[in-house]
């Protein structure tokens, strides 16, 4: 038996909370056997051989589930899940249209069977996948977005391919307008999937892709900046965006290198438009914008979101939404994989800058102190004296 104590630290429990996300945090040790959470409480009873973690003053939370990631190795865009994940707390990516039909083999054999964090993966709606963000769009040329080929390949792979991701802004559609959008809408809707669409300078405009979101979709990069097309305009959050979060879309903020405006954000959260899922959009060109997901959370702090909230954001929501909640990912059930992440809150003045210039000041952040996958302690770094 393989038995791990996580001992005396303020345990985040996301399916304990109350209305508003309170009463989720409470002192007790987490005990995990065998790959699973055995019980959370206190005075446990310890399988012979339990070893035993000081968490003493660290947060301790599920580990982290990051709904929007690049993470297929080897492509251009990809970091290795196994090198960003653990540092960062982080158990769970979803990557988003890194990969298309034509590719998701290779990143399904060269990443996501291999890697020891878990990964689970939007099909671009482009059989070409984001191939490469900064040379042209993958849906300039229409041909790609064919609806059959991302159908078979998502059927294909239906144990890992969680909805459809389409890139709707205009530096990738290029004139092929609002089409790949509605290819994308109808593959998702013929699969039974979430649709995630992503929010940059228009076309197609946000209206529009308001219009097209049901329940359960994902629209990411909800604070982005792009002045035709951000999201509230004078203090006042779109119509179309209300309504569309009224129907239960779903609201995510993928930071990334150009999608986060804290001018925004702090305007949609004045207006009470708080993020459903904080997802960190990491690629290998948005790393140093991004730092990592404990970072892009802790920004939410600055901000004025409350702690519970802002893991919630970061747990088991995501899990929620991706699918992944009903097999325990991003809650700490009993019989849920033994994934996570124990962080200390720093506390002290800490500068943060956006992606388009701007800076604001946060008094603490999140530093992620212990990871453990699967019952497998992957990152450590807990203060001396420990243990
Ligand atoms: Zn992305």
């Amino acid at each position: 038996m393989d038995a791990l104590l996580l001992h005396g630290g303020e345990v985040y429990d996301p399916e304990a909370a109350g209305a508003g996300g309170h009463g989720a945090l409470r002192r007790a040790d987490v005990l995990l056997v065998d790959g699973r959470v055995a019980a959370v409480g206190e005075a446990l009873s310890l399988p012979e051989g339990t070893r035993a973690v000081d968490c003493a003053g660290l947060l301790v939370t599920p580990g982290l589930v990051d709904l929007h990631a690049h993470v297929f190795v080897g492509q251009d865009l990809g970091v290795d899940p196994d090198v960003v994940g653990p540092p960062s707390g982080t158990t769970t990516f979803v990557d988003t249209g890194s990969a298309g039909a034509h590719l998701f083999g290779a990143f399904r054999r060269g990443t996501i069977d291999r890697a020891g964090t878990r990964v689970r993966a939007f099909l671009n709606i482009s059989s070409i996948g984001a191939t490469s963000i900064l040379l042209a769009g993958e849906l300039e040329n229409l041909a790609y977005a064919n609806e059959d080929v991302c159908l078979a390949g998502a059927r294909e792979h239906a144990d890992r391919v969680i909805g459809i991701k389409v890139r709707a802004s205009g530096n990738v559609v290029g004139r092929s307008g609002a089409e790949p959008m509605h290819r994308a809408r109808r593959v998702a809707d013929t699969l039974g999937l979430p649709l995630m669409v992503h929010l940059g300078p228009a076309p197609p405009g946000s209206d529009e892709i308001m219009a097209t979101l049901r329940k359960g979709d994902v629209l990411t990069h909800c604070y982005t900046g792009f002045e035709d097309n951000r999201l509230s305009v004078g203090g006042r959050v779109r119509e179309s965006v209300l309504e569309a979060r009224e129907r239960g879309v779903v609201f995510d903020v993928a930071h990334g290198m150009s999608a986060f405006d804290a001018e925004v954000a702090t305007e949609m959260l004045a207006a009470g438009f708080r993020p459903d899922t904080i997802s960190s959009d990491v690629h290998a060109y948005s790393l140093d914008a991004v730092g990592d997901l404990p970072t892009v959370m802790s920004k939410f702090l600055a901000l004025g979101m409350e702690l519970e909230e802002v893991l919630a954001c970061a747990t088991l929501k995501p899990a929620l939404h991706a699918g992944m909640a009903a097999d325990g990912v991003g809650t700490l059930r009993v019989g849920a994989p033994a994934d996570v992440a124990a962080f200390e809150l720093v506390a002290g003045p800490v500068a943060y800058a956006d992606t388009r210039g701007g800076t604001f000041e946060g008094s603490r952040r999140l530093r992620t102190a212990l990871t453990v996958r699967a019952g497998v302690i992957v990152h450590e770094a807990l203060k001396e004296g420990r243990q």
